[in-house]
């Protein structure tokens, strides 16, 4: 069984669908609301779990009324949270979102989420140094993310870095990165480029491996020499949401059977996640990826 850490961010989704936005000021009555398990680690997490993997996190949740269910929901998809902090008297991660006409207006608090310190890390140097593959986003704070890439680097044990929400790294910790996940946008943002510059030009001049996600169109990743193509799968799509999340997670999981197959079937893994509601509702399971791939 592939043994994954995840370090990263757990947030509670409270989404709001209204009939328009409200003005500064205005007190609007909205139509429905649903509350939704999220934040990136979170559902890396347990994506990589519903797809076989023995998942370890390390994050962090508040003691407000969401801490609490936002560990069980881990728990219940069999994701270790050991090493996920209970801070006291803070909030834990939020996103409010408002829908209106296939629009949305989001506030991120990240509450708990920037609690997530480098000790952490450093406590959880057990079970990252047992584990096949490690994987950090950027919803956590900066030196956290660098103790991870560190500790990954020192135990020789590969950290796959989702760099969202992008923002410039310095080369020497983008060295210690085994994998770089980013789409077009983030890539361009992580090296400091011009944004209208080629995709492949960009991962040529990237310090390490990079896997670059196309939406529909699939994925492109290169380890040296020329960037290689690995074709989207073909599917209905109803909600993209988290299907980064889906992908960066079966990278991790795949990535003991070569990176040309784990990439195959990420893009599998994550063009299912968009045919169901919700970044989890569509996260598949081993055999809906092996029935897609067949
Ligand atoms: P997000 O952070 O919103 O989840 P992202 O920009 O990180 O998105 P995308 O490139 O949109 O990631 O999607 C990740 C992967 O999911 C793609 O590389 C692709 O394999 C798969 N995917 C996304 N959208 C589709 C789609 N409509 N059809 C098939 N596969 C898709």
């Amino acid at each position: 069984m592939t043994r994954l850490v995840v370090v990263g961010s757990i947030n509670m989704d409270l989404v709001t669908v209204a009939p328009r936005f409200p003005a500064p000021g205005e007190t609007l009555l909205g139509e429905r609301f649903v509350s939704v398990h999220g934040g990136k680690g979170g559902n890396q997490a347990v994506a990589a779990a519903r797809l076989g993997a023995e998942v370890h996190m390390v994050g962090a949740v508040g003691d407000d009324a969401f801490g609490q269910p936002l560990c069980d929901a881990l728990v219940a998809e069999g994701v270790d949270v050991k090493h996920v902090a209970r801070i006291e008297n803070f909030s834990s991660g939020t996103a409010s979102i408002t829908v209106s006409g296939g629009e949305n207006q989001i506030v991120v608090v990240p509450g708990a989420n920037a609690r997530i310190t480098p000790a952490q890390v450093s406590d959880a140097r057990r079970v990252m140094a047992c584990a096949d593959a490690v994987l950090v986003q950027m919803e956590i704070p900066i030196e956290t993310v660098e103790a991870t890439l560190r500790l990954g680097h020192e135990l020789h044990v590969p950290v796959i870095l989702n760099p969202a929400p992008a923002q410039r790294l310095p080369t020497d910790w983008l060295q210690l990165t085994r994998y770089i996940t980013p789409n077009q946008h983030e890539l361009a943002i992580l090296l400091g480029a011009e944004a209208s510059e080629d995709f492949r030009s960009l991962m040529r001049r990237s310090p390490c491996p990079v896997v670059l996600t196309r939406g529909a169109e699939g994925a492109w990743f290169r380890e040296g020499g020329e960037p290689q193509h690995q074709e989207g799968f073909h599917v209905e799509a109803v909600d993209s949401t988290g299907a980064g999340d889906t992908f960066n997670a079966a990278l991790a999981v795949f990535l003991h059977e070569g990176l040309p197959i784990a990439v195959r079937k990420a893009c599998a893994a994550a063009a299912l996640s968009v045919t169901r509601l919700g970044a989890r509702g569509g996260m598949p399971h081993p055999a809906e990826v092996d029935a897609l791939l067949a």
